[in-house]
């Protein structure tokens, strides 16, 4: 799909273009990206796409156009290369809604249960547990424990989508949750459906129970734009952060997406712009570093993850 940008923007995009090219960088961007942001990298996609590529990457320069521990966890796959986050403060509340201190005391109340963290969390959280998952593969992961019980952490509306999926297993839940995707609520889900009947409704995880309840599918965004890319239908109601309607529409340029609810933004993701990208290149600028101990722990976690074929 062609975008109109303005001239400011093409500026500078070409600055971005002409400057990952002289300092042989690669540039990834979460799909909760700006438009112009996932633009410009070399790979735009859901953490666990970004995780795979940044740990396979030979490239010793990366610019994660993404949050705090998305960066983190590629610095933690690929402790030799340089990883910059353009905005030092692109965080994710979820994320800090659980440390290290919260998981070991809770672990300790729960002796010998396996714990799955959603990569949603810090290299801190990471190294303290066994395995990690993204919205992705999260009930592929938790059944490649073949445990009966586990502790399940940040996000409990994930958490309660693979205990619902996976019923023999006890789900303990760690009462975190996203901003952005819990604040949806039934009366925007009746509005949206009211607006747009013949609108299949996909839906993201991290969504409140209420809310996947009652979707034709449920799944990270990748899942959810290569669903709508191969269904029949033409209508859709999306239900995660904005920043997907760029690759839906790019993918899709002949079917109609409707945001599920106005307020699925996620302020953290958008505070990368091309302006910052491009700052980041030239000054490089803003390095992640993770303390070695931290670091080992957190890939022994990911690369249990990584060894999981969903
Ligand atoms: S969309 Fe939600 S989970 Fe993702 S970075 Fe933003 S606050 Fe965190």
């Amino acid at each position: 799909m062609a975008v109109d940008w303005d001239e400011r923007t093409r500026a500078l995009r070409e600055e971005v273009l002409r400057l990952r090219e002289t300092t042989g960088a690669v540039i990834v961007a979460h799909n909760y990206q700006r438009d112009e942001v996932q633009e410009v990298a070399d790979l735009v996609g859901d953490s666990l796409a970004l995780a795979r590529f940044c740990a396979a990457s030979p490239k010793t320069l990366v610019v994660f156009c993404g949050v705090h521990f998305m960066a983190e966890s590629a610095k933690v796959m690929s402790p030799d290369t340089t990883v910059l986050l353009p905005e030092i403060d692109a965080g994710c509340p979820m994320a800090d809604m659980v440390d290290e201190d919260g998981l070991r005391a809770w672990k300790a109340g729960h002796p010998g249960v396996a714990v799955v963290a959603y990569i949603n969390s810090s290299a801190a959280v990471k190294a303290e547990s066994d395995i990690i998952c993204t919205s992705s593969n999260a009930l592929a992961v938790v059944r490649s424990l073949g445990a009966k019980e586990i502790l399940f952490l940040p996000d409990c509306n994930l958490g309660a989508y693979v205990a619902q999926q996976i019923p023999d297993v006890k789900v303990h839940l760690w009462p975190g949750f996203c901003i952005t995707h819990n604040r949806v609520s039934l009366a925007d889900l009746e509005a949206a459906k009211h607006a747009h009947p013949d609108a299949l409704l996909l839906a993201h995880p991290e969504t409140r129970p209420e809310i996947w309840r009652q979707a034709d599918f449920v799944g990270s965004t990748k899942q959810i734009i290569d669903y709508a890319a191969a269904s029949p239908a033409k209508k859709f109601l999306i239900g995660t952060e904005m920043g997907v309607l760029w690759k839906l529409r790019k993918d899709s340029p002949d079917k109609t997406f409707y945001l599920l609810a106005p307020g699925m933004v996620c302020p953290n993701m958008k505070k990368i712009t091309l302006r910052s990208v491009r700052d980041a290149l030239l000054e490089t600028k803003y390095r992640i570093e993770v303390p070695e101990a931290v670091a080992d722990g957190a890939r022994r976690a990911l690369e249990r993850m990584l060894a999981v074929r969903a």
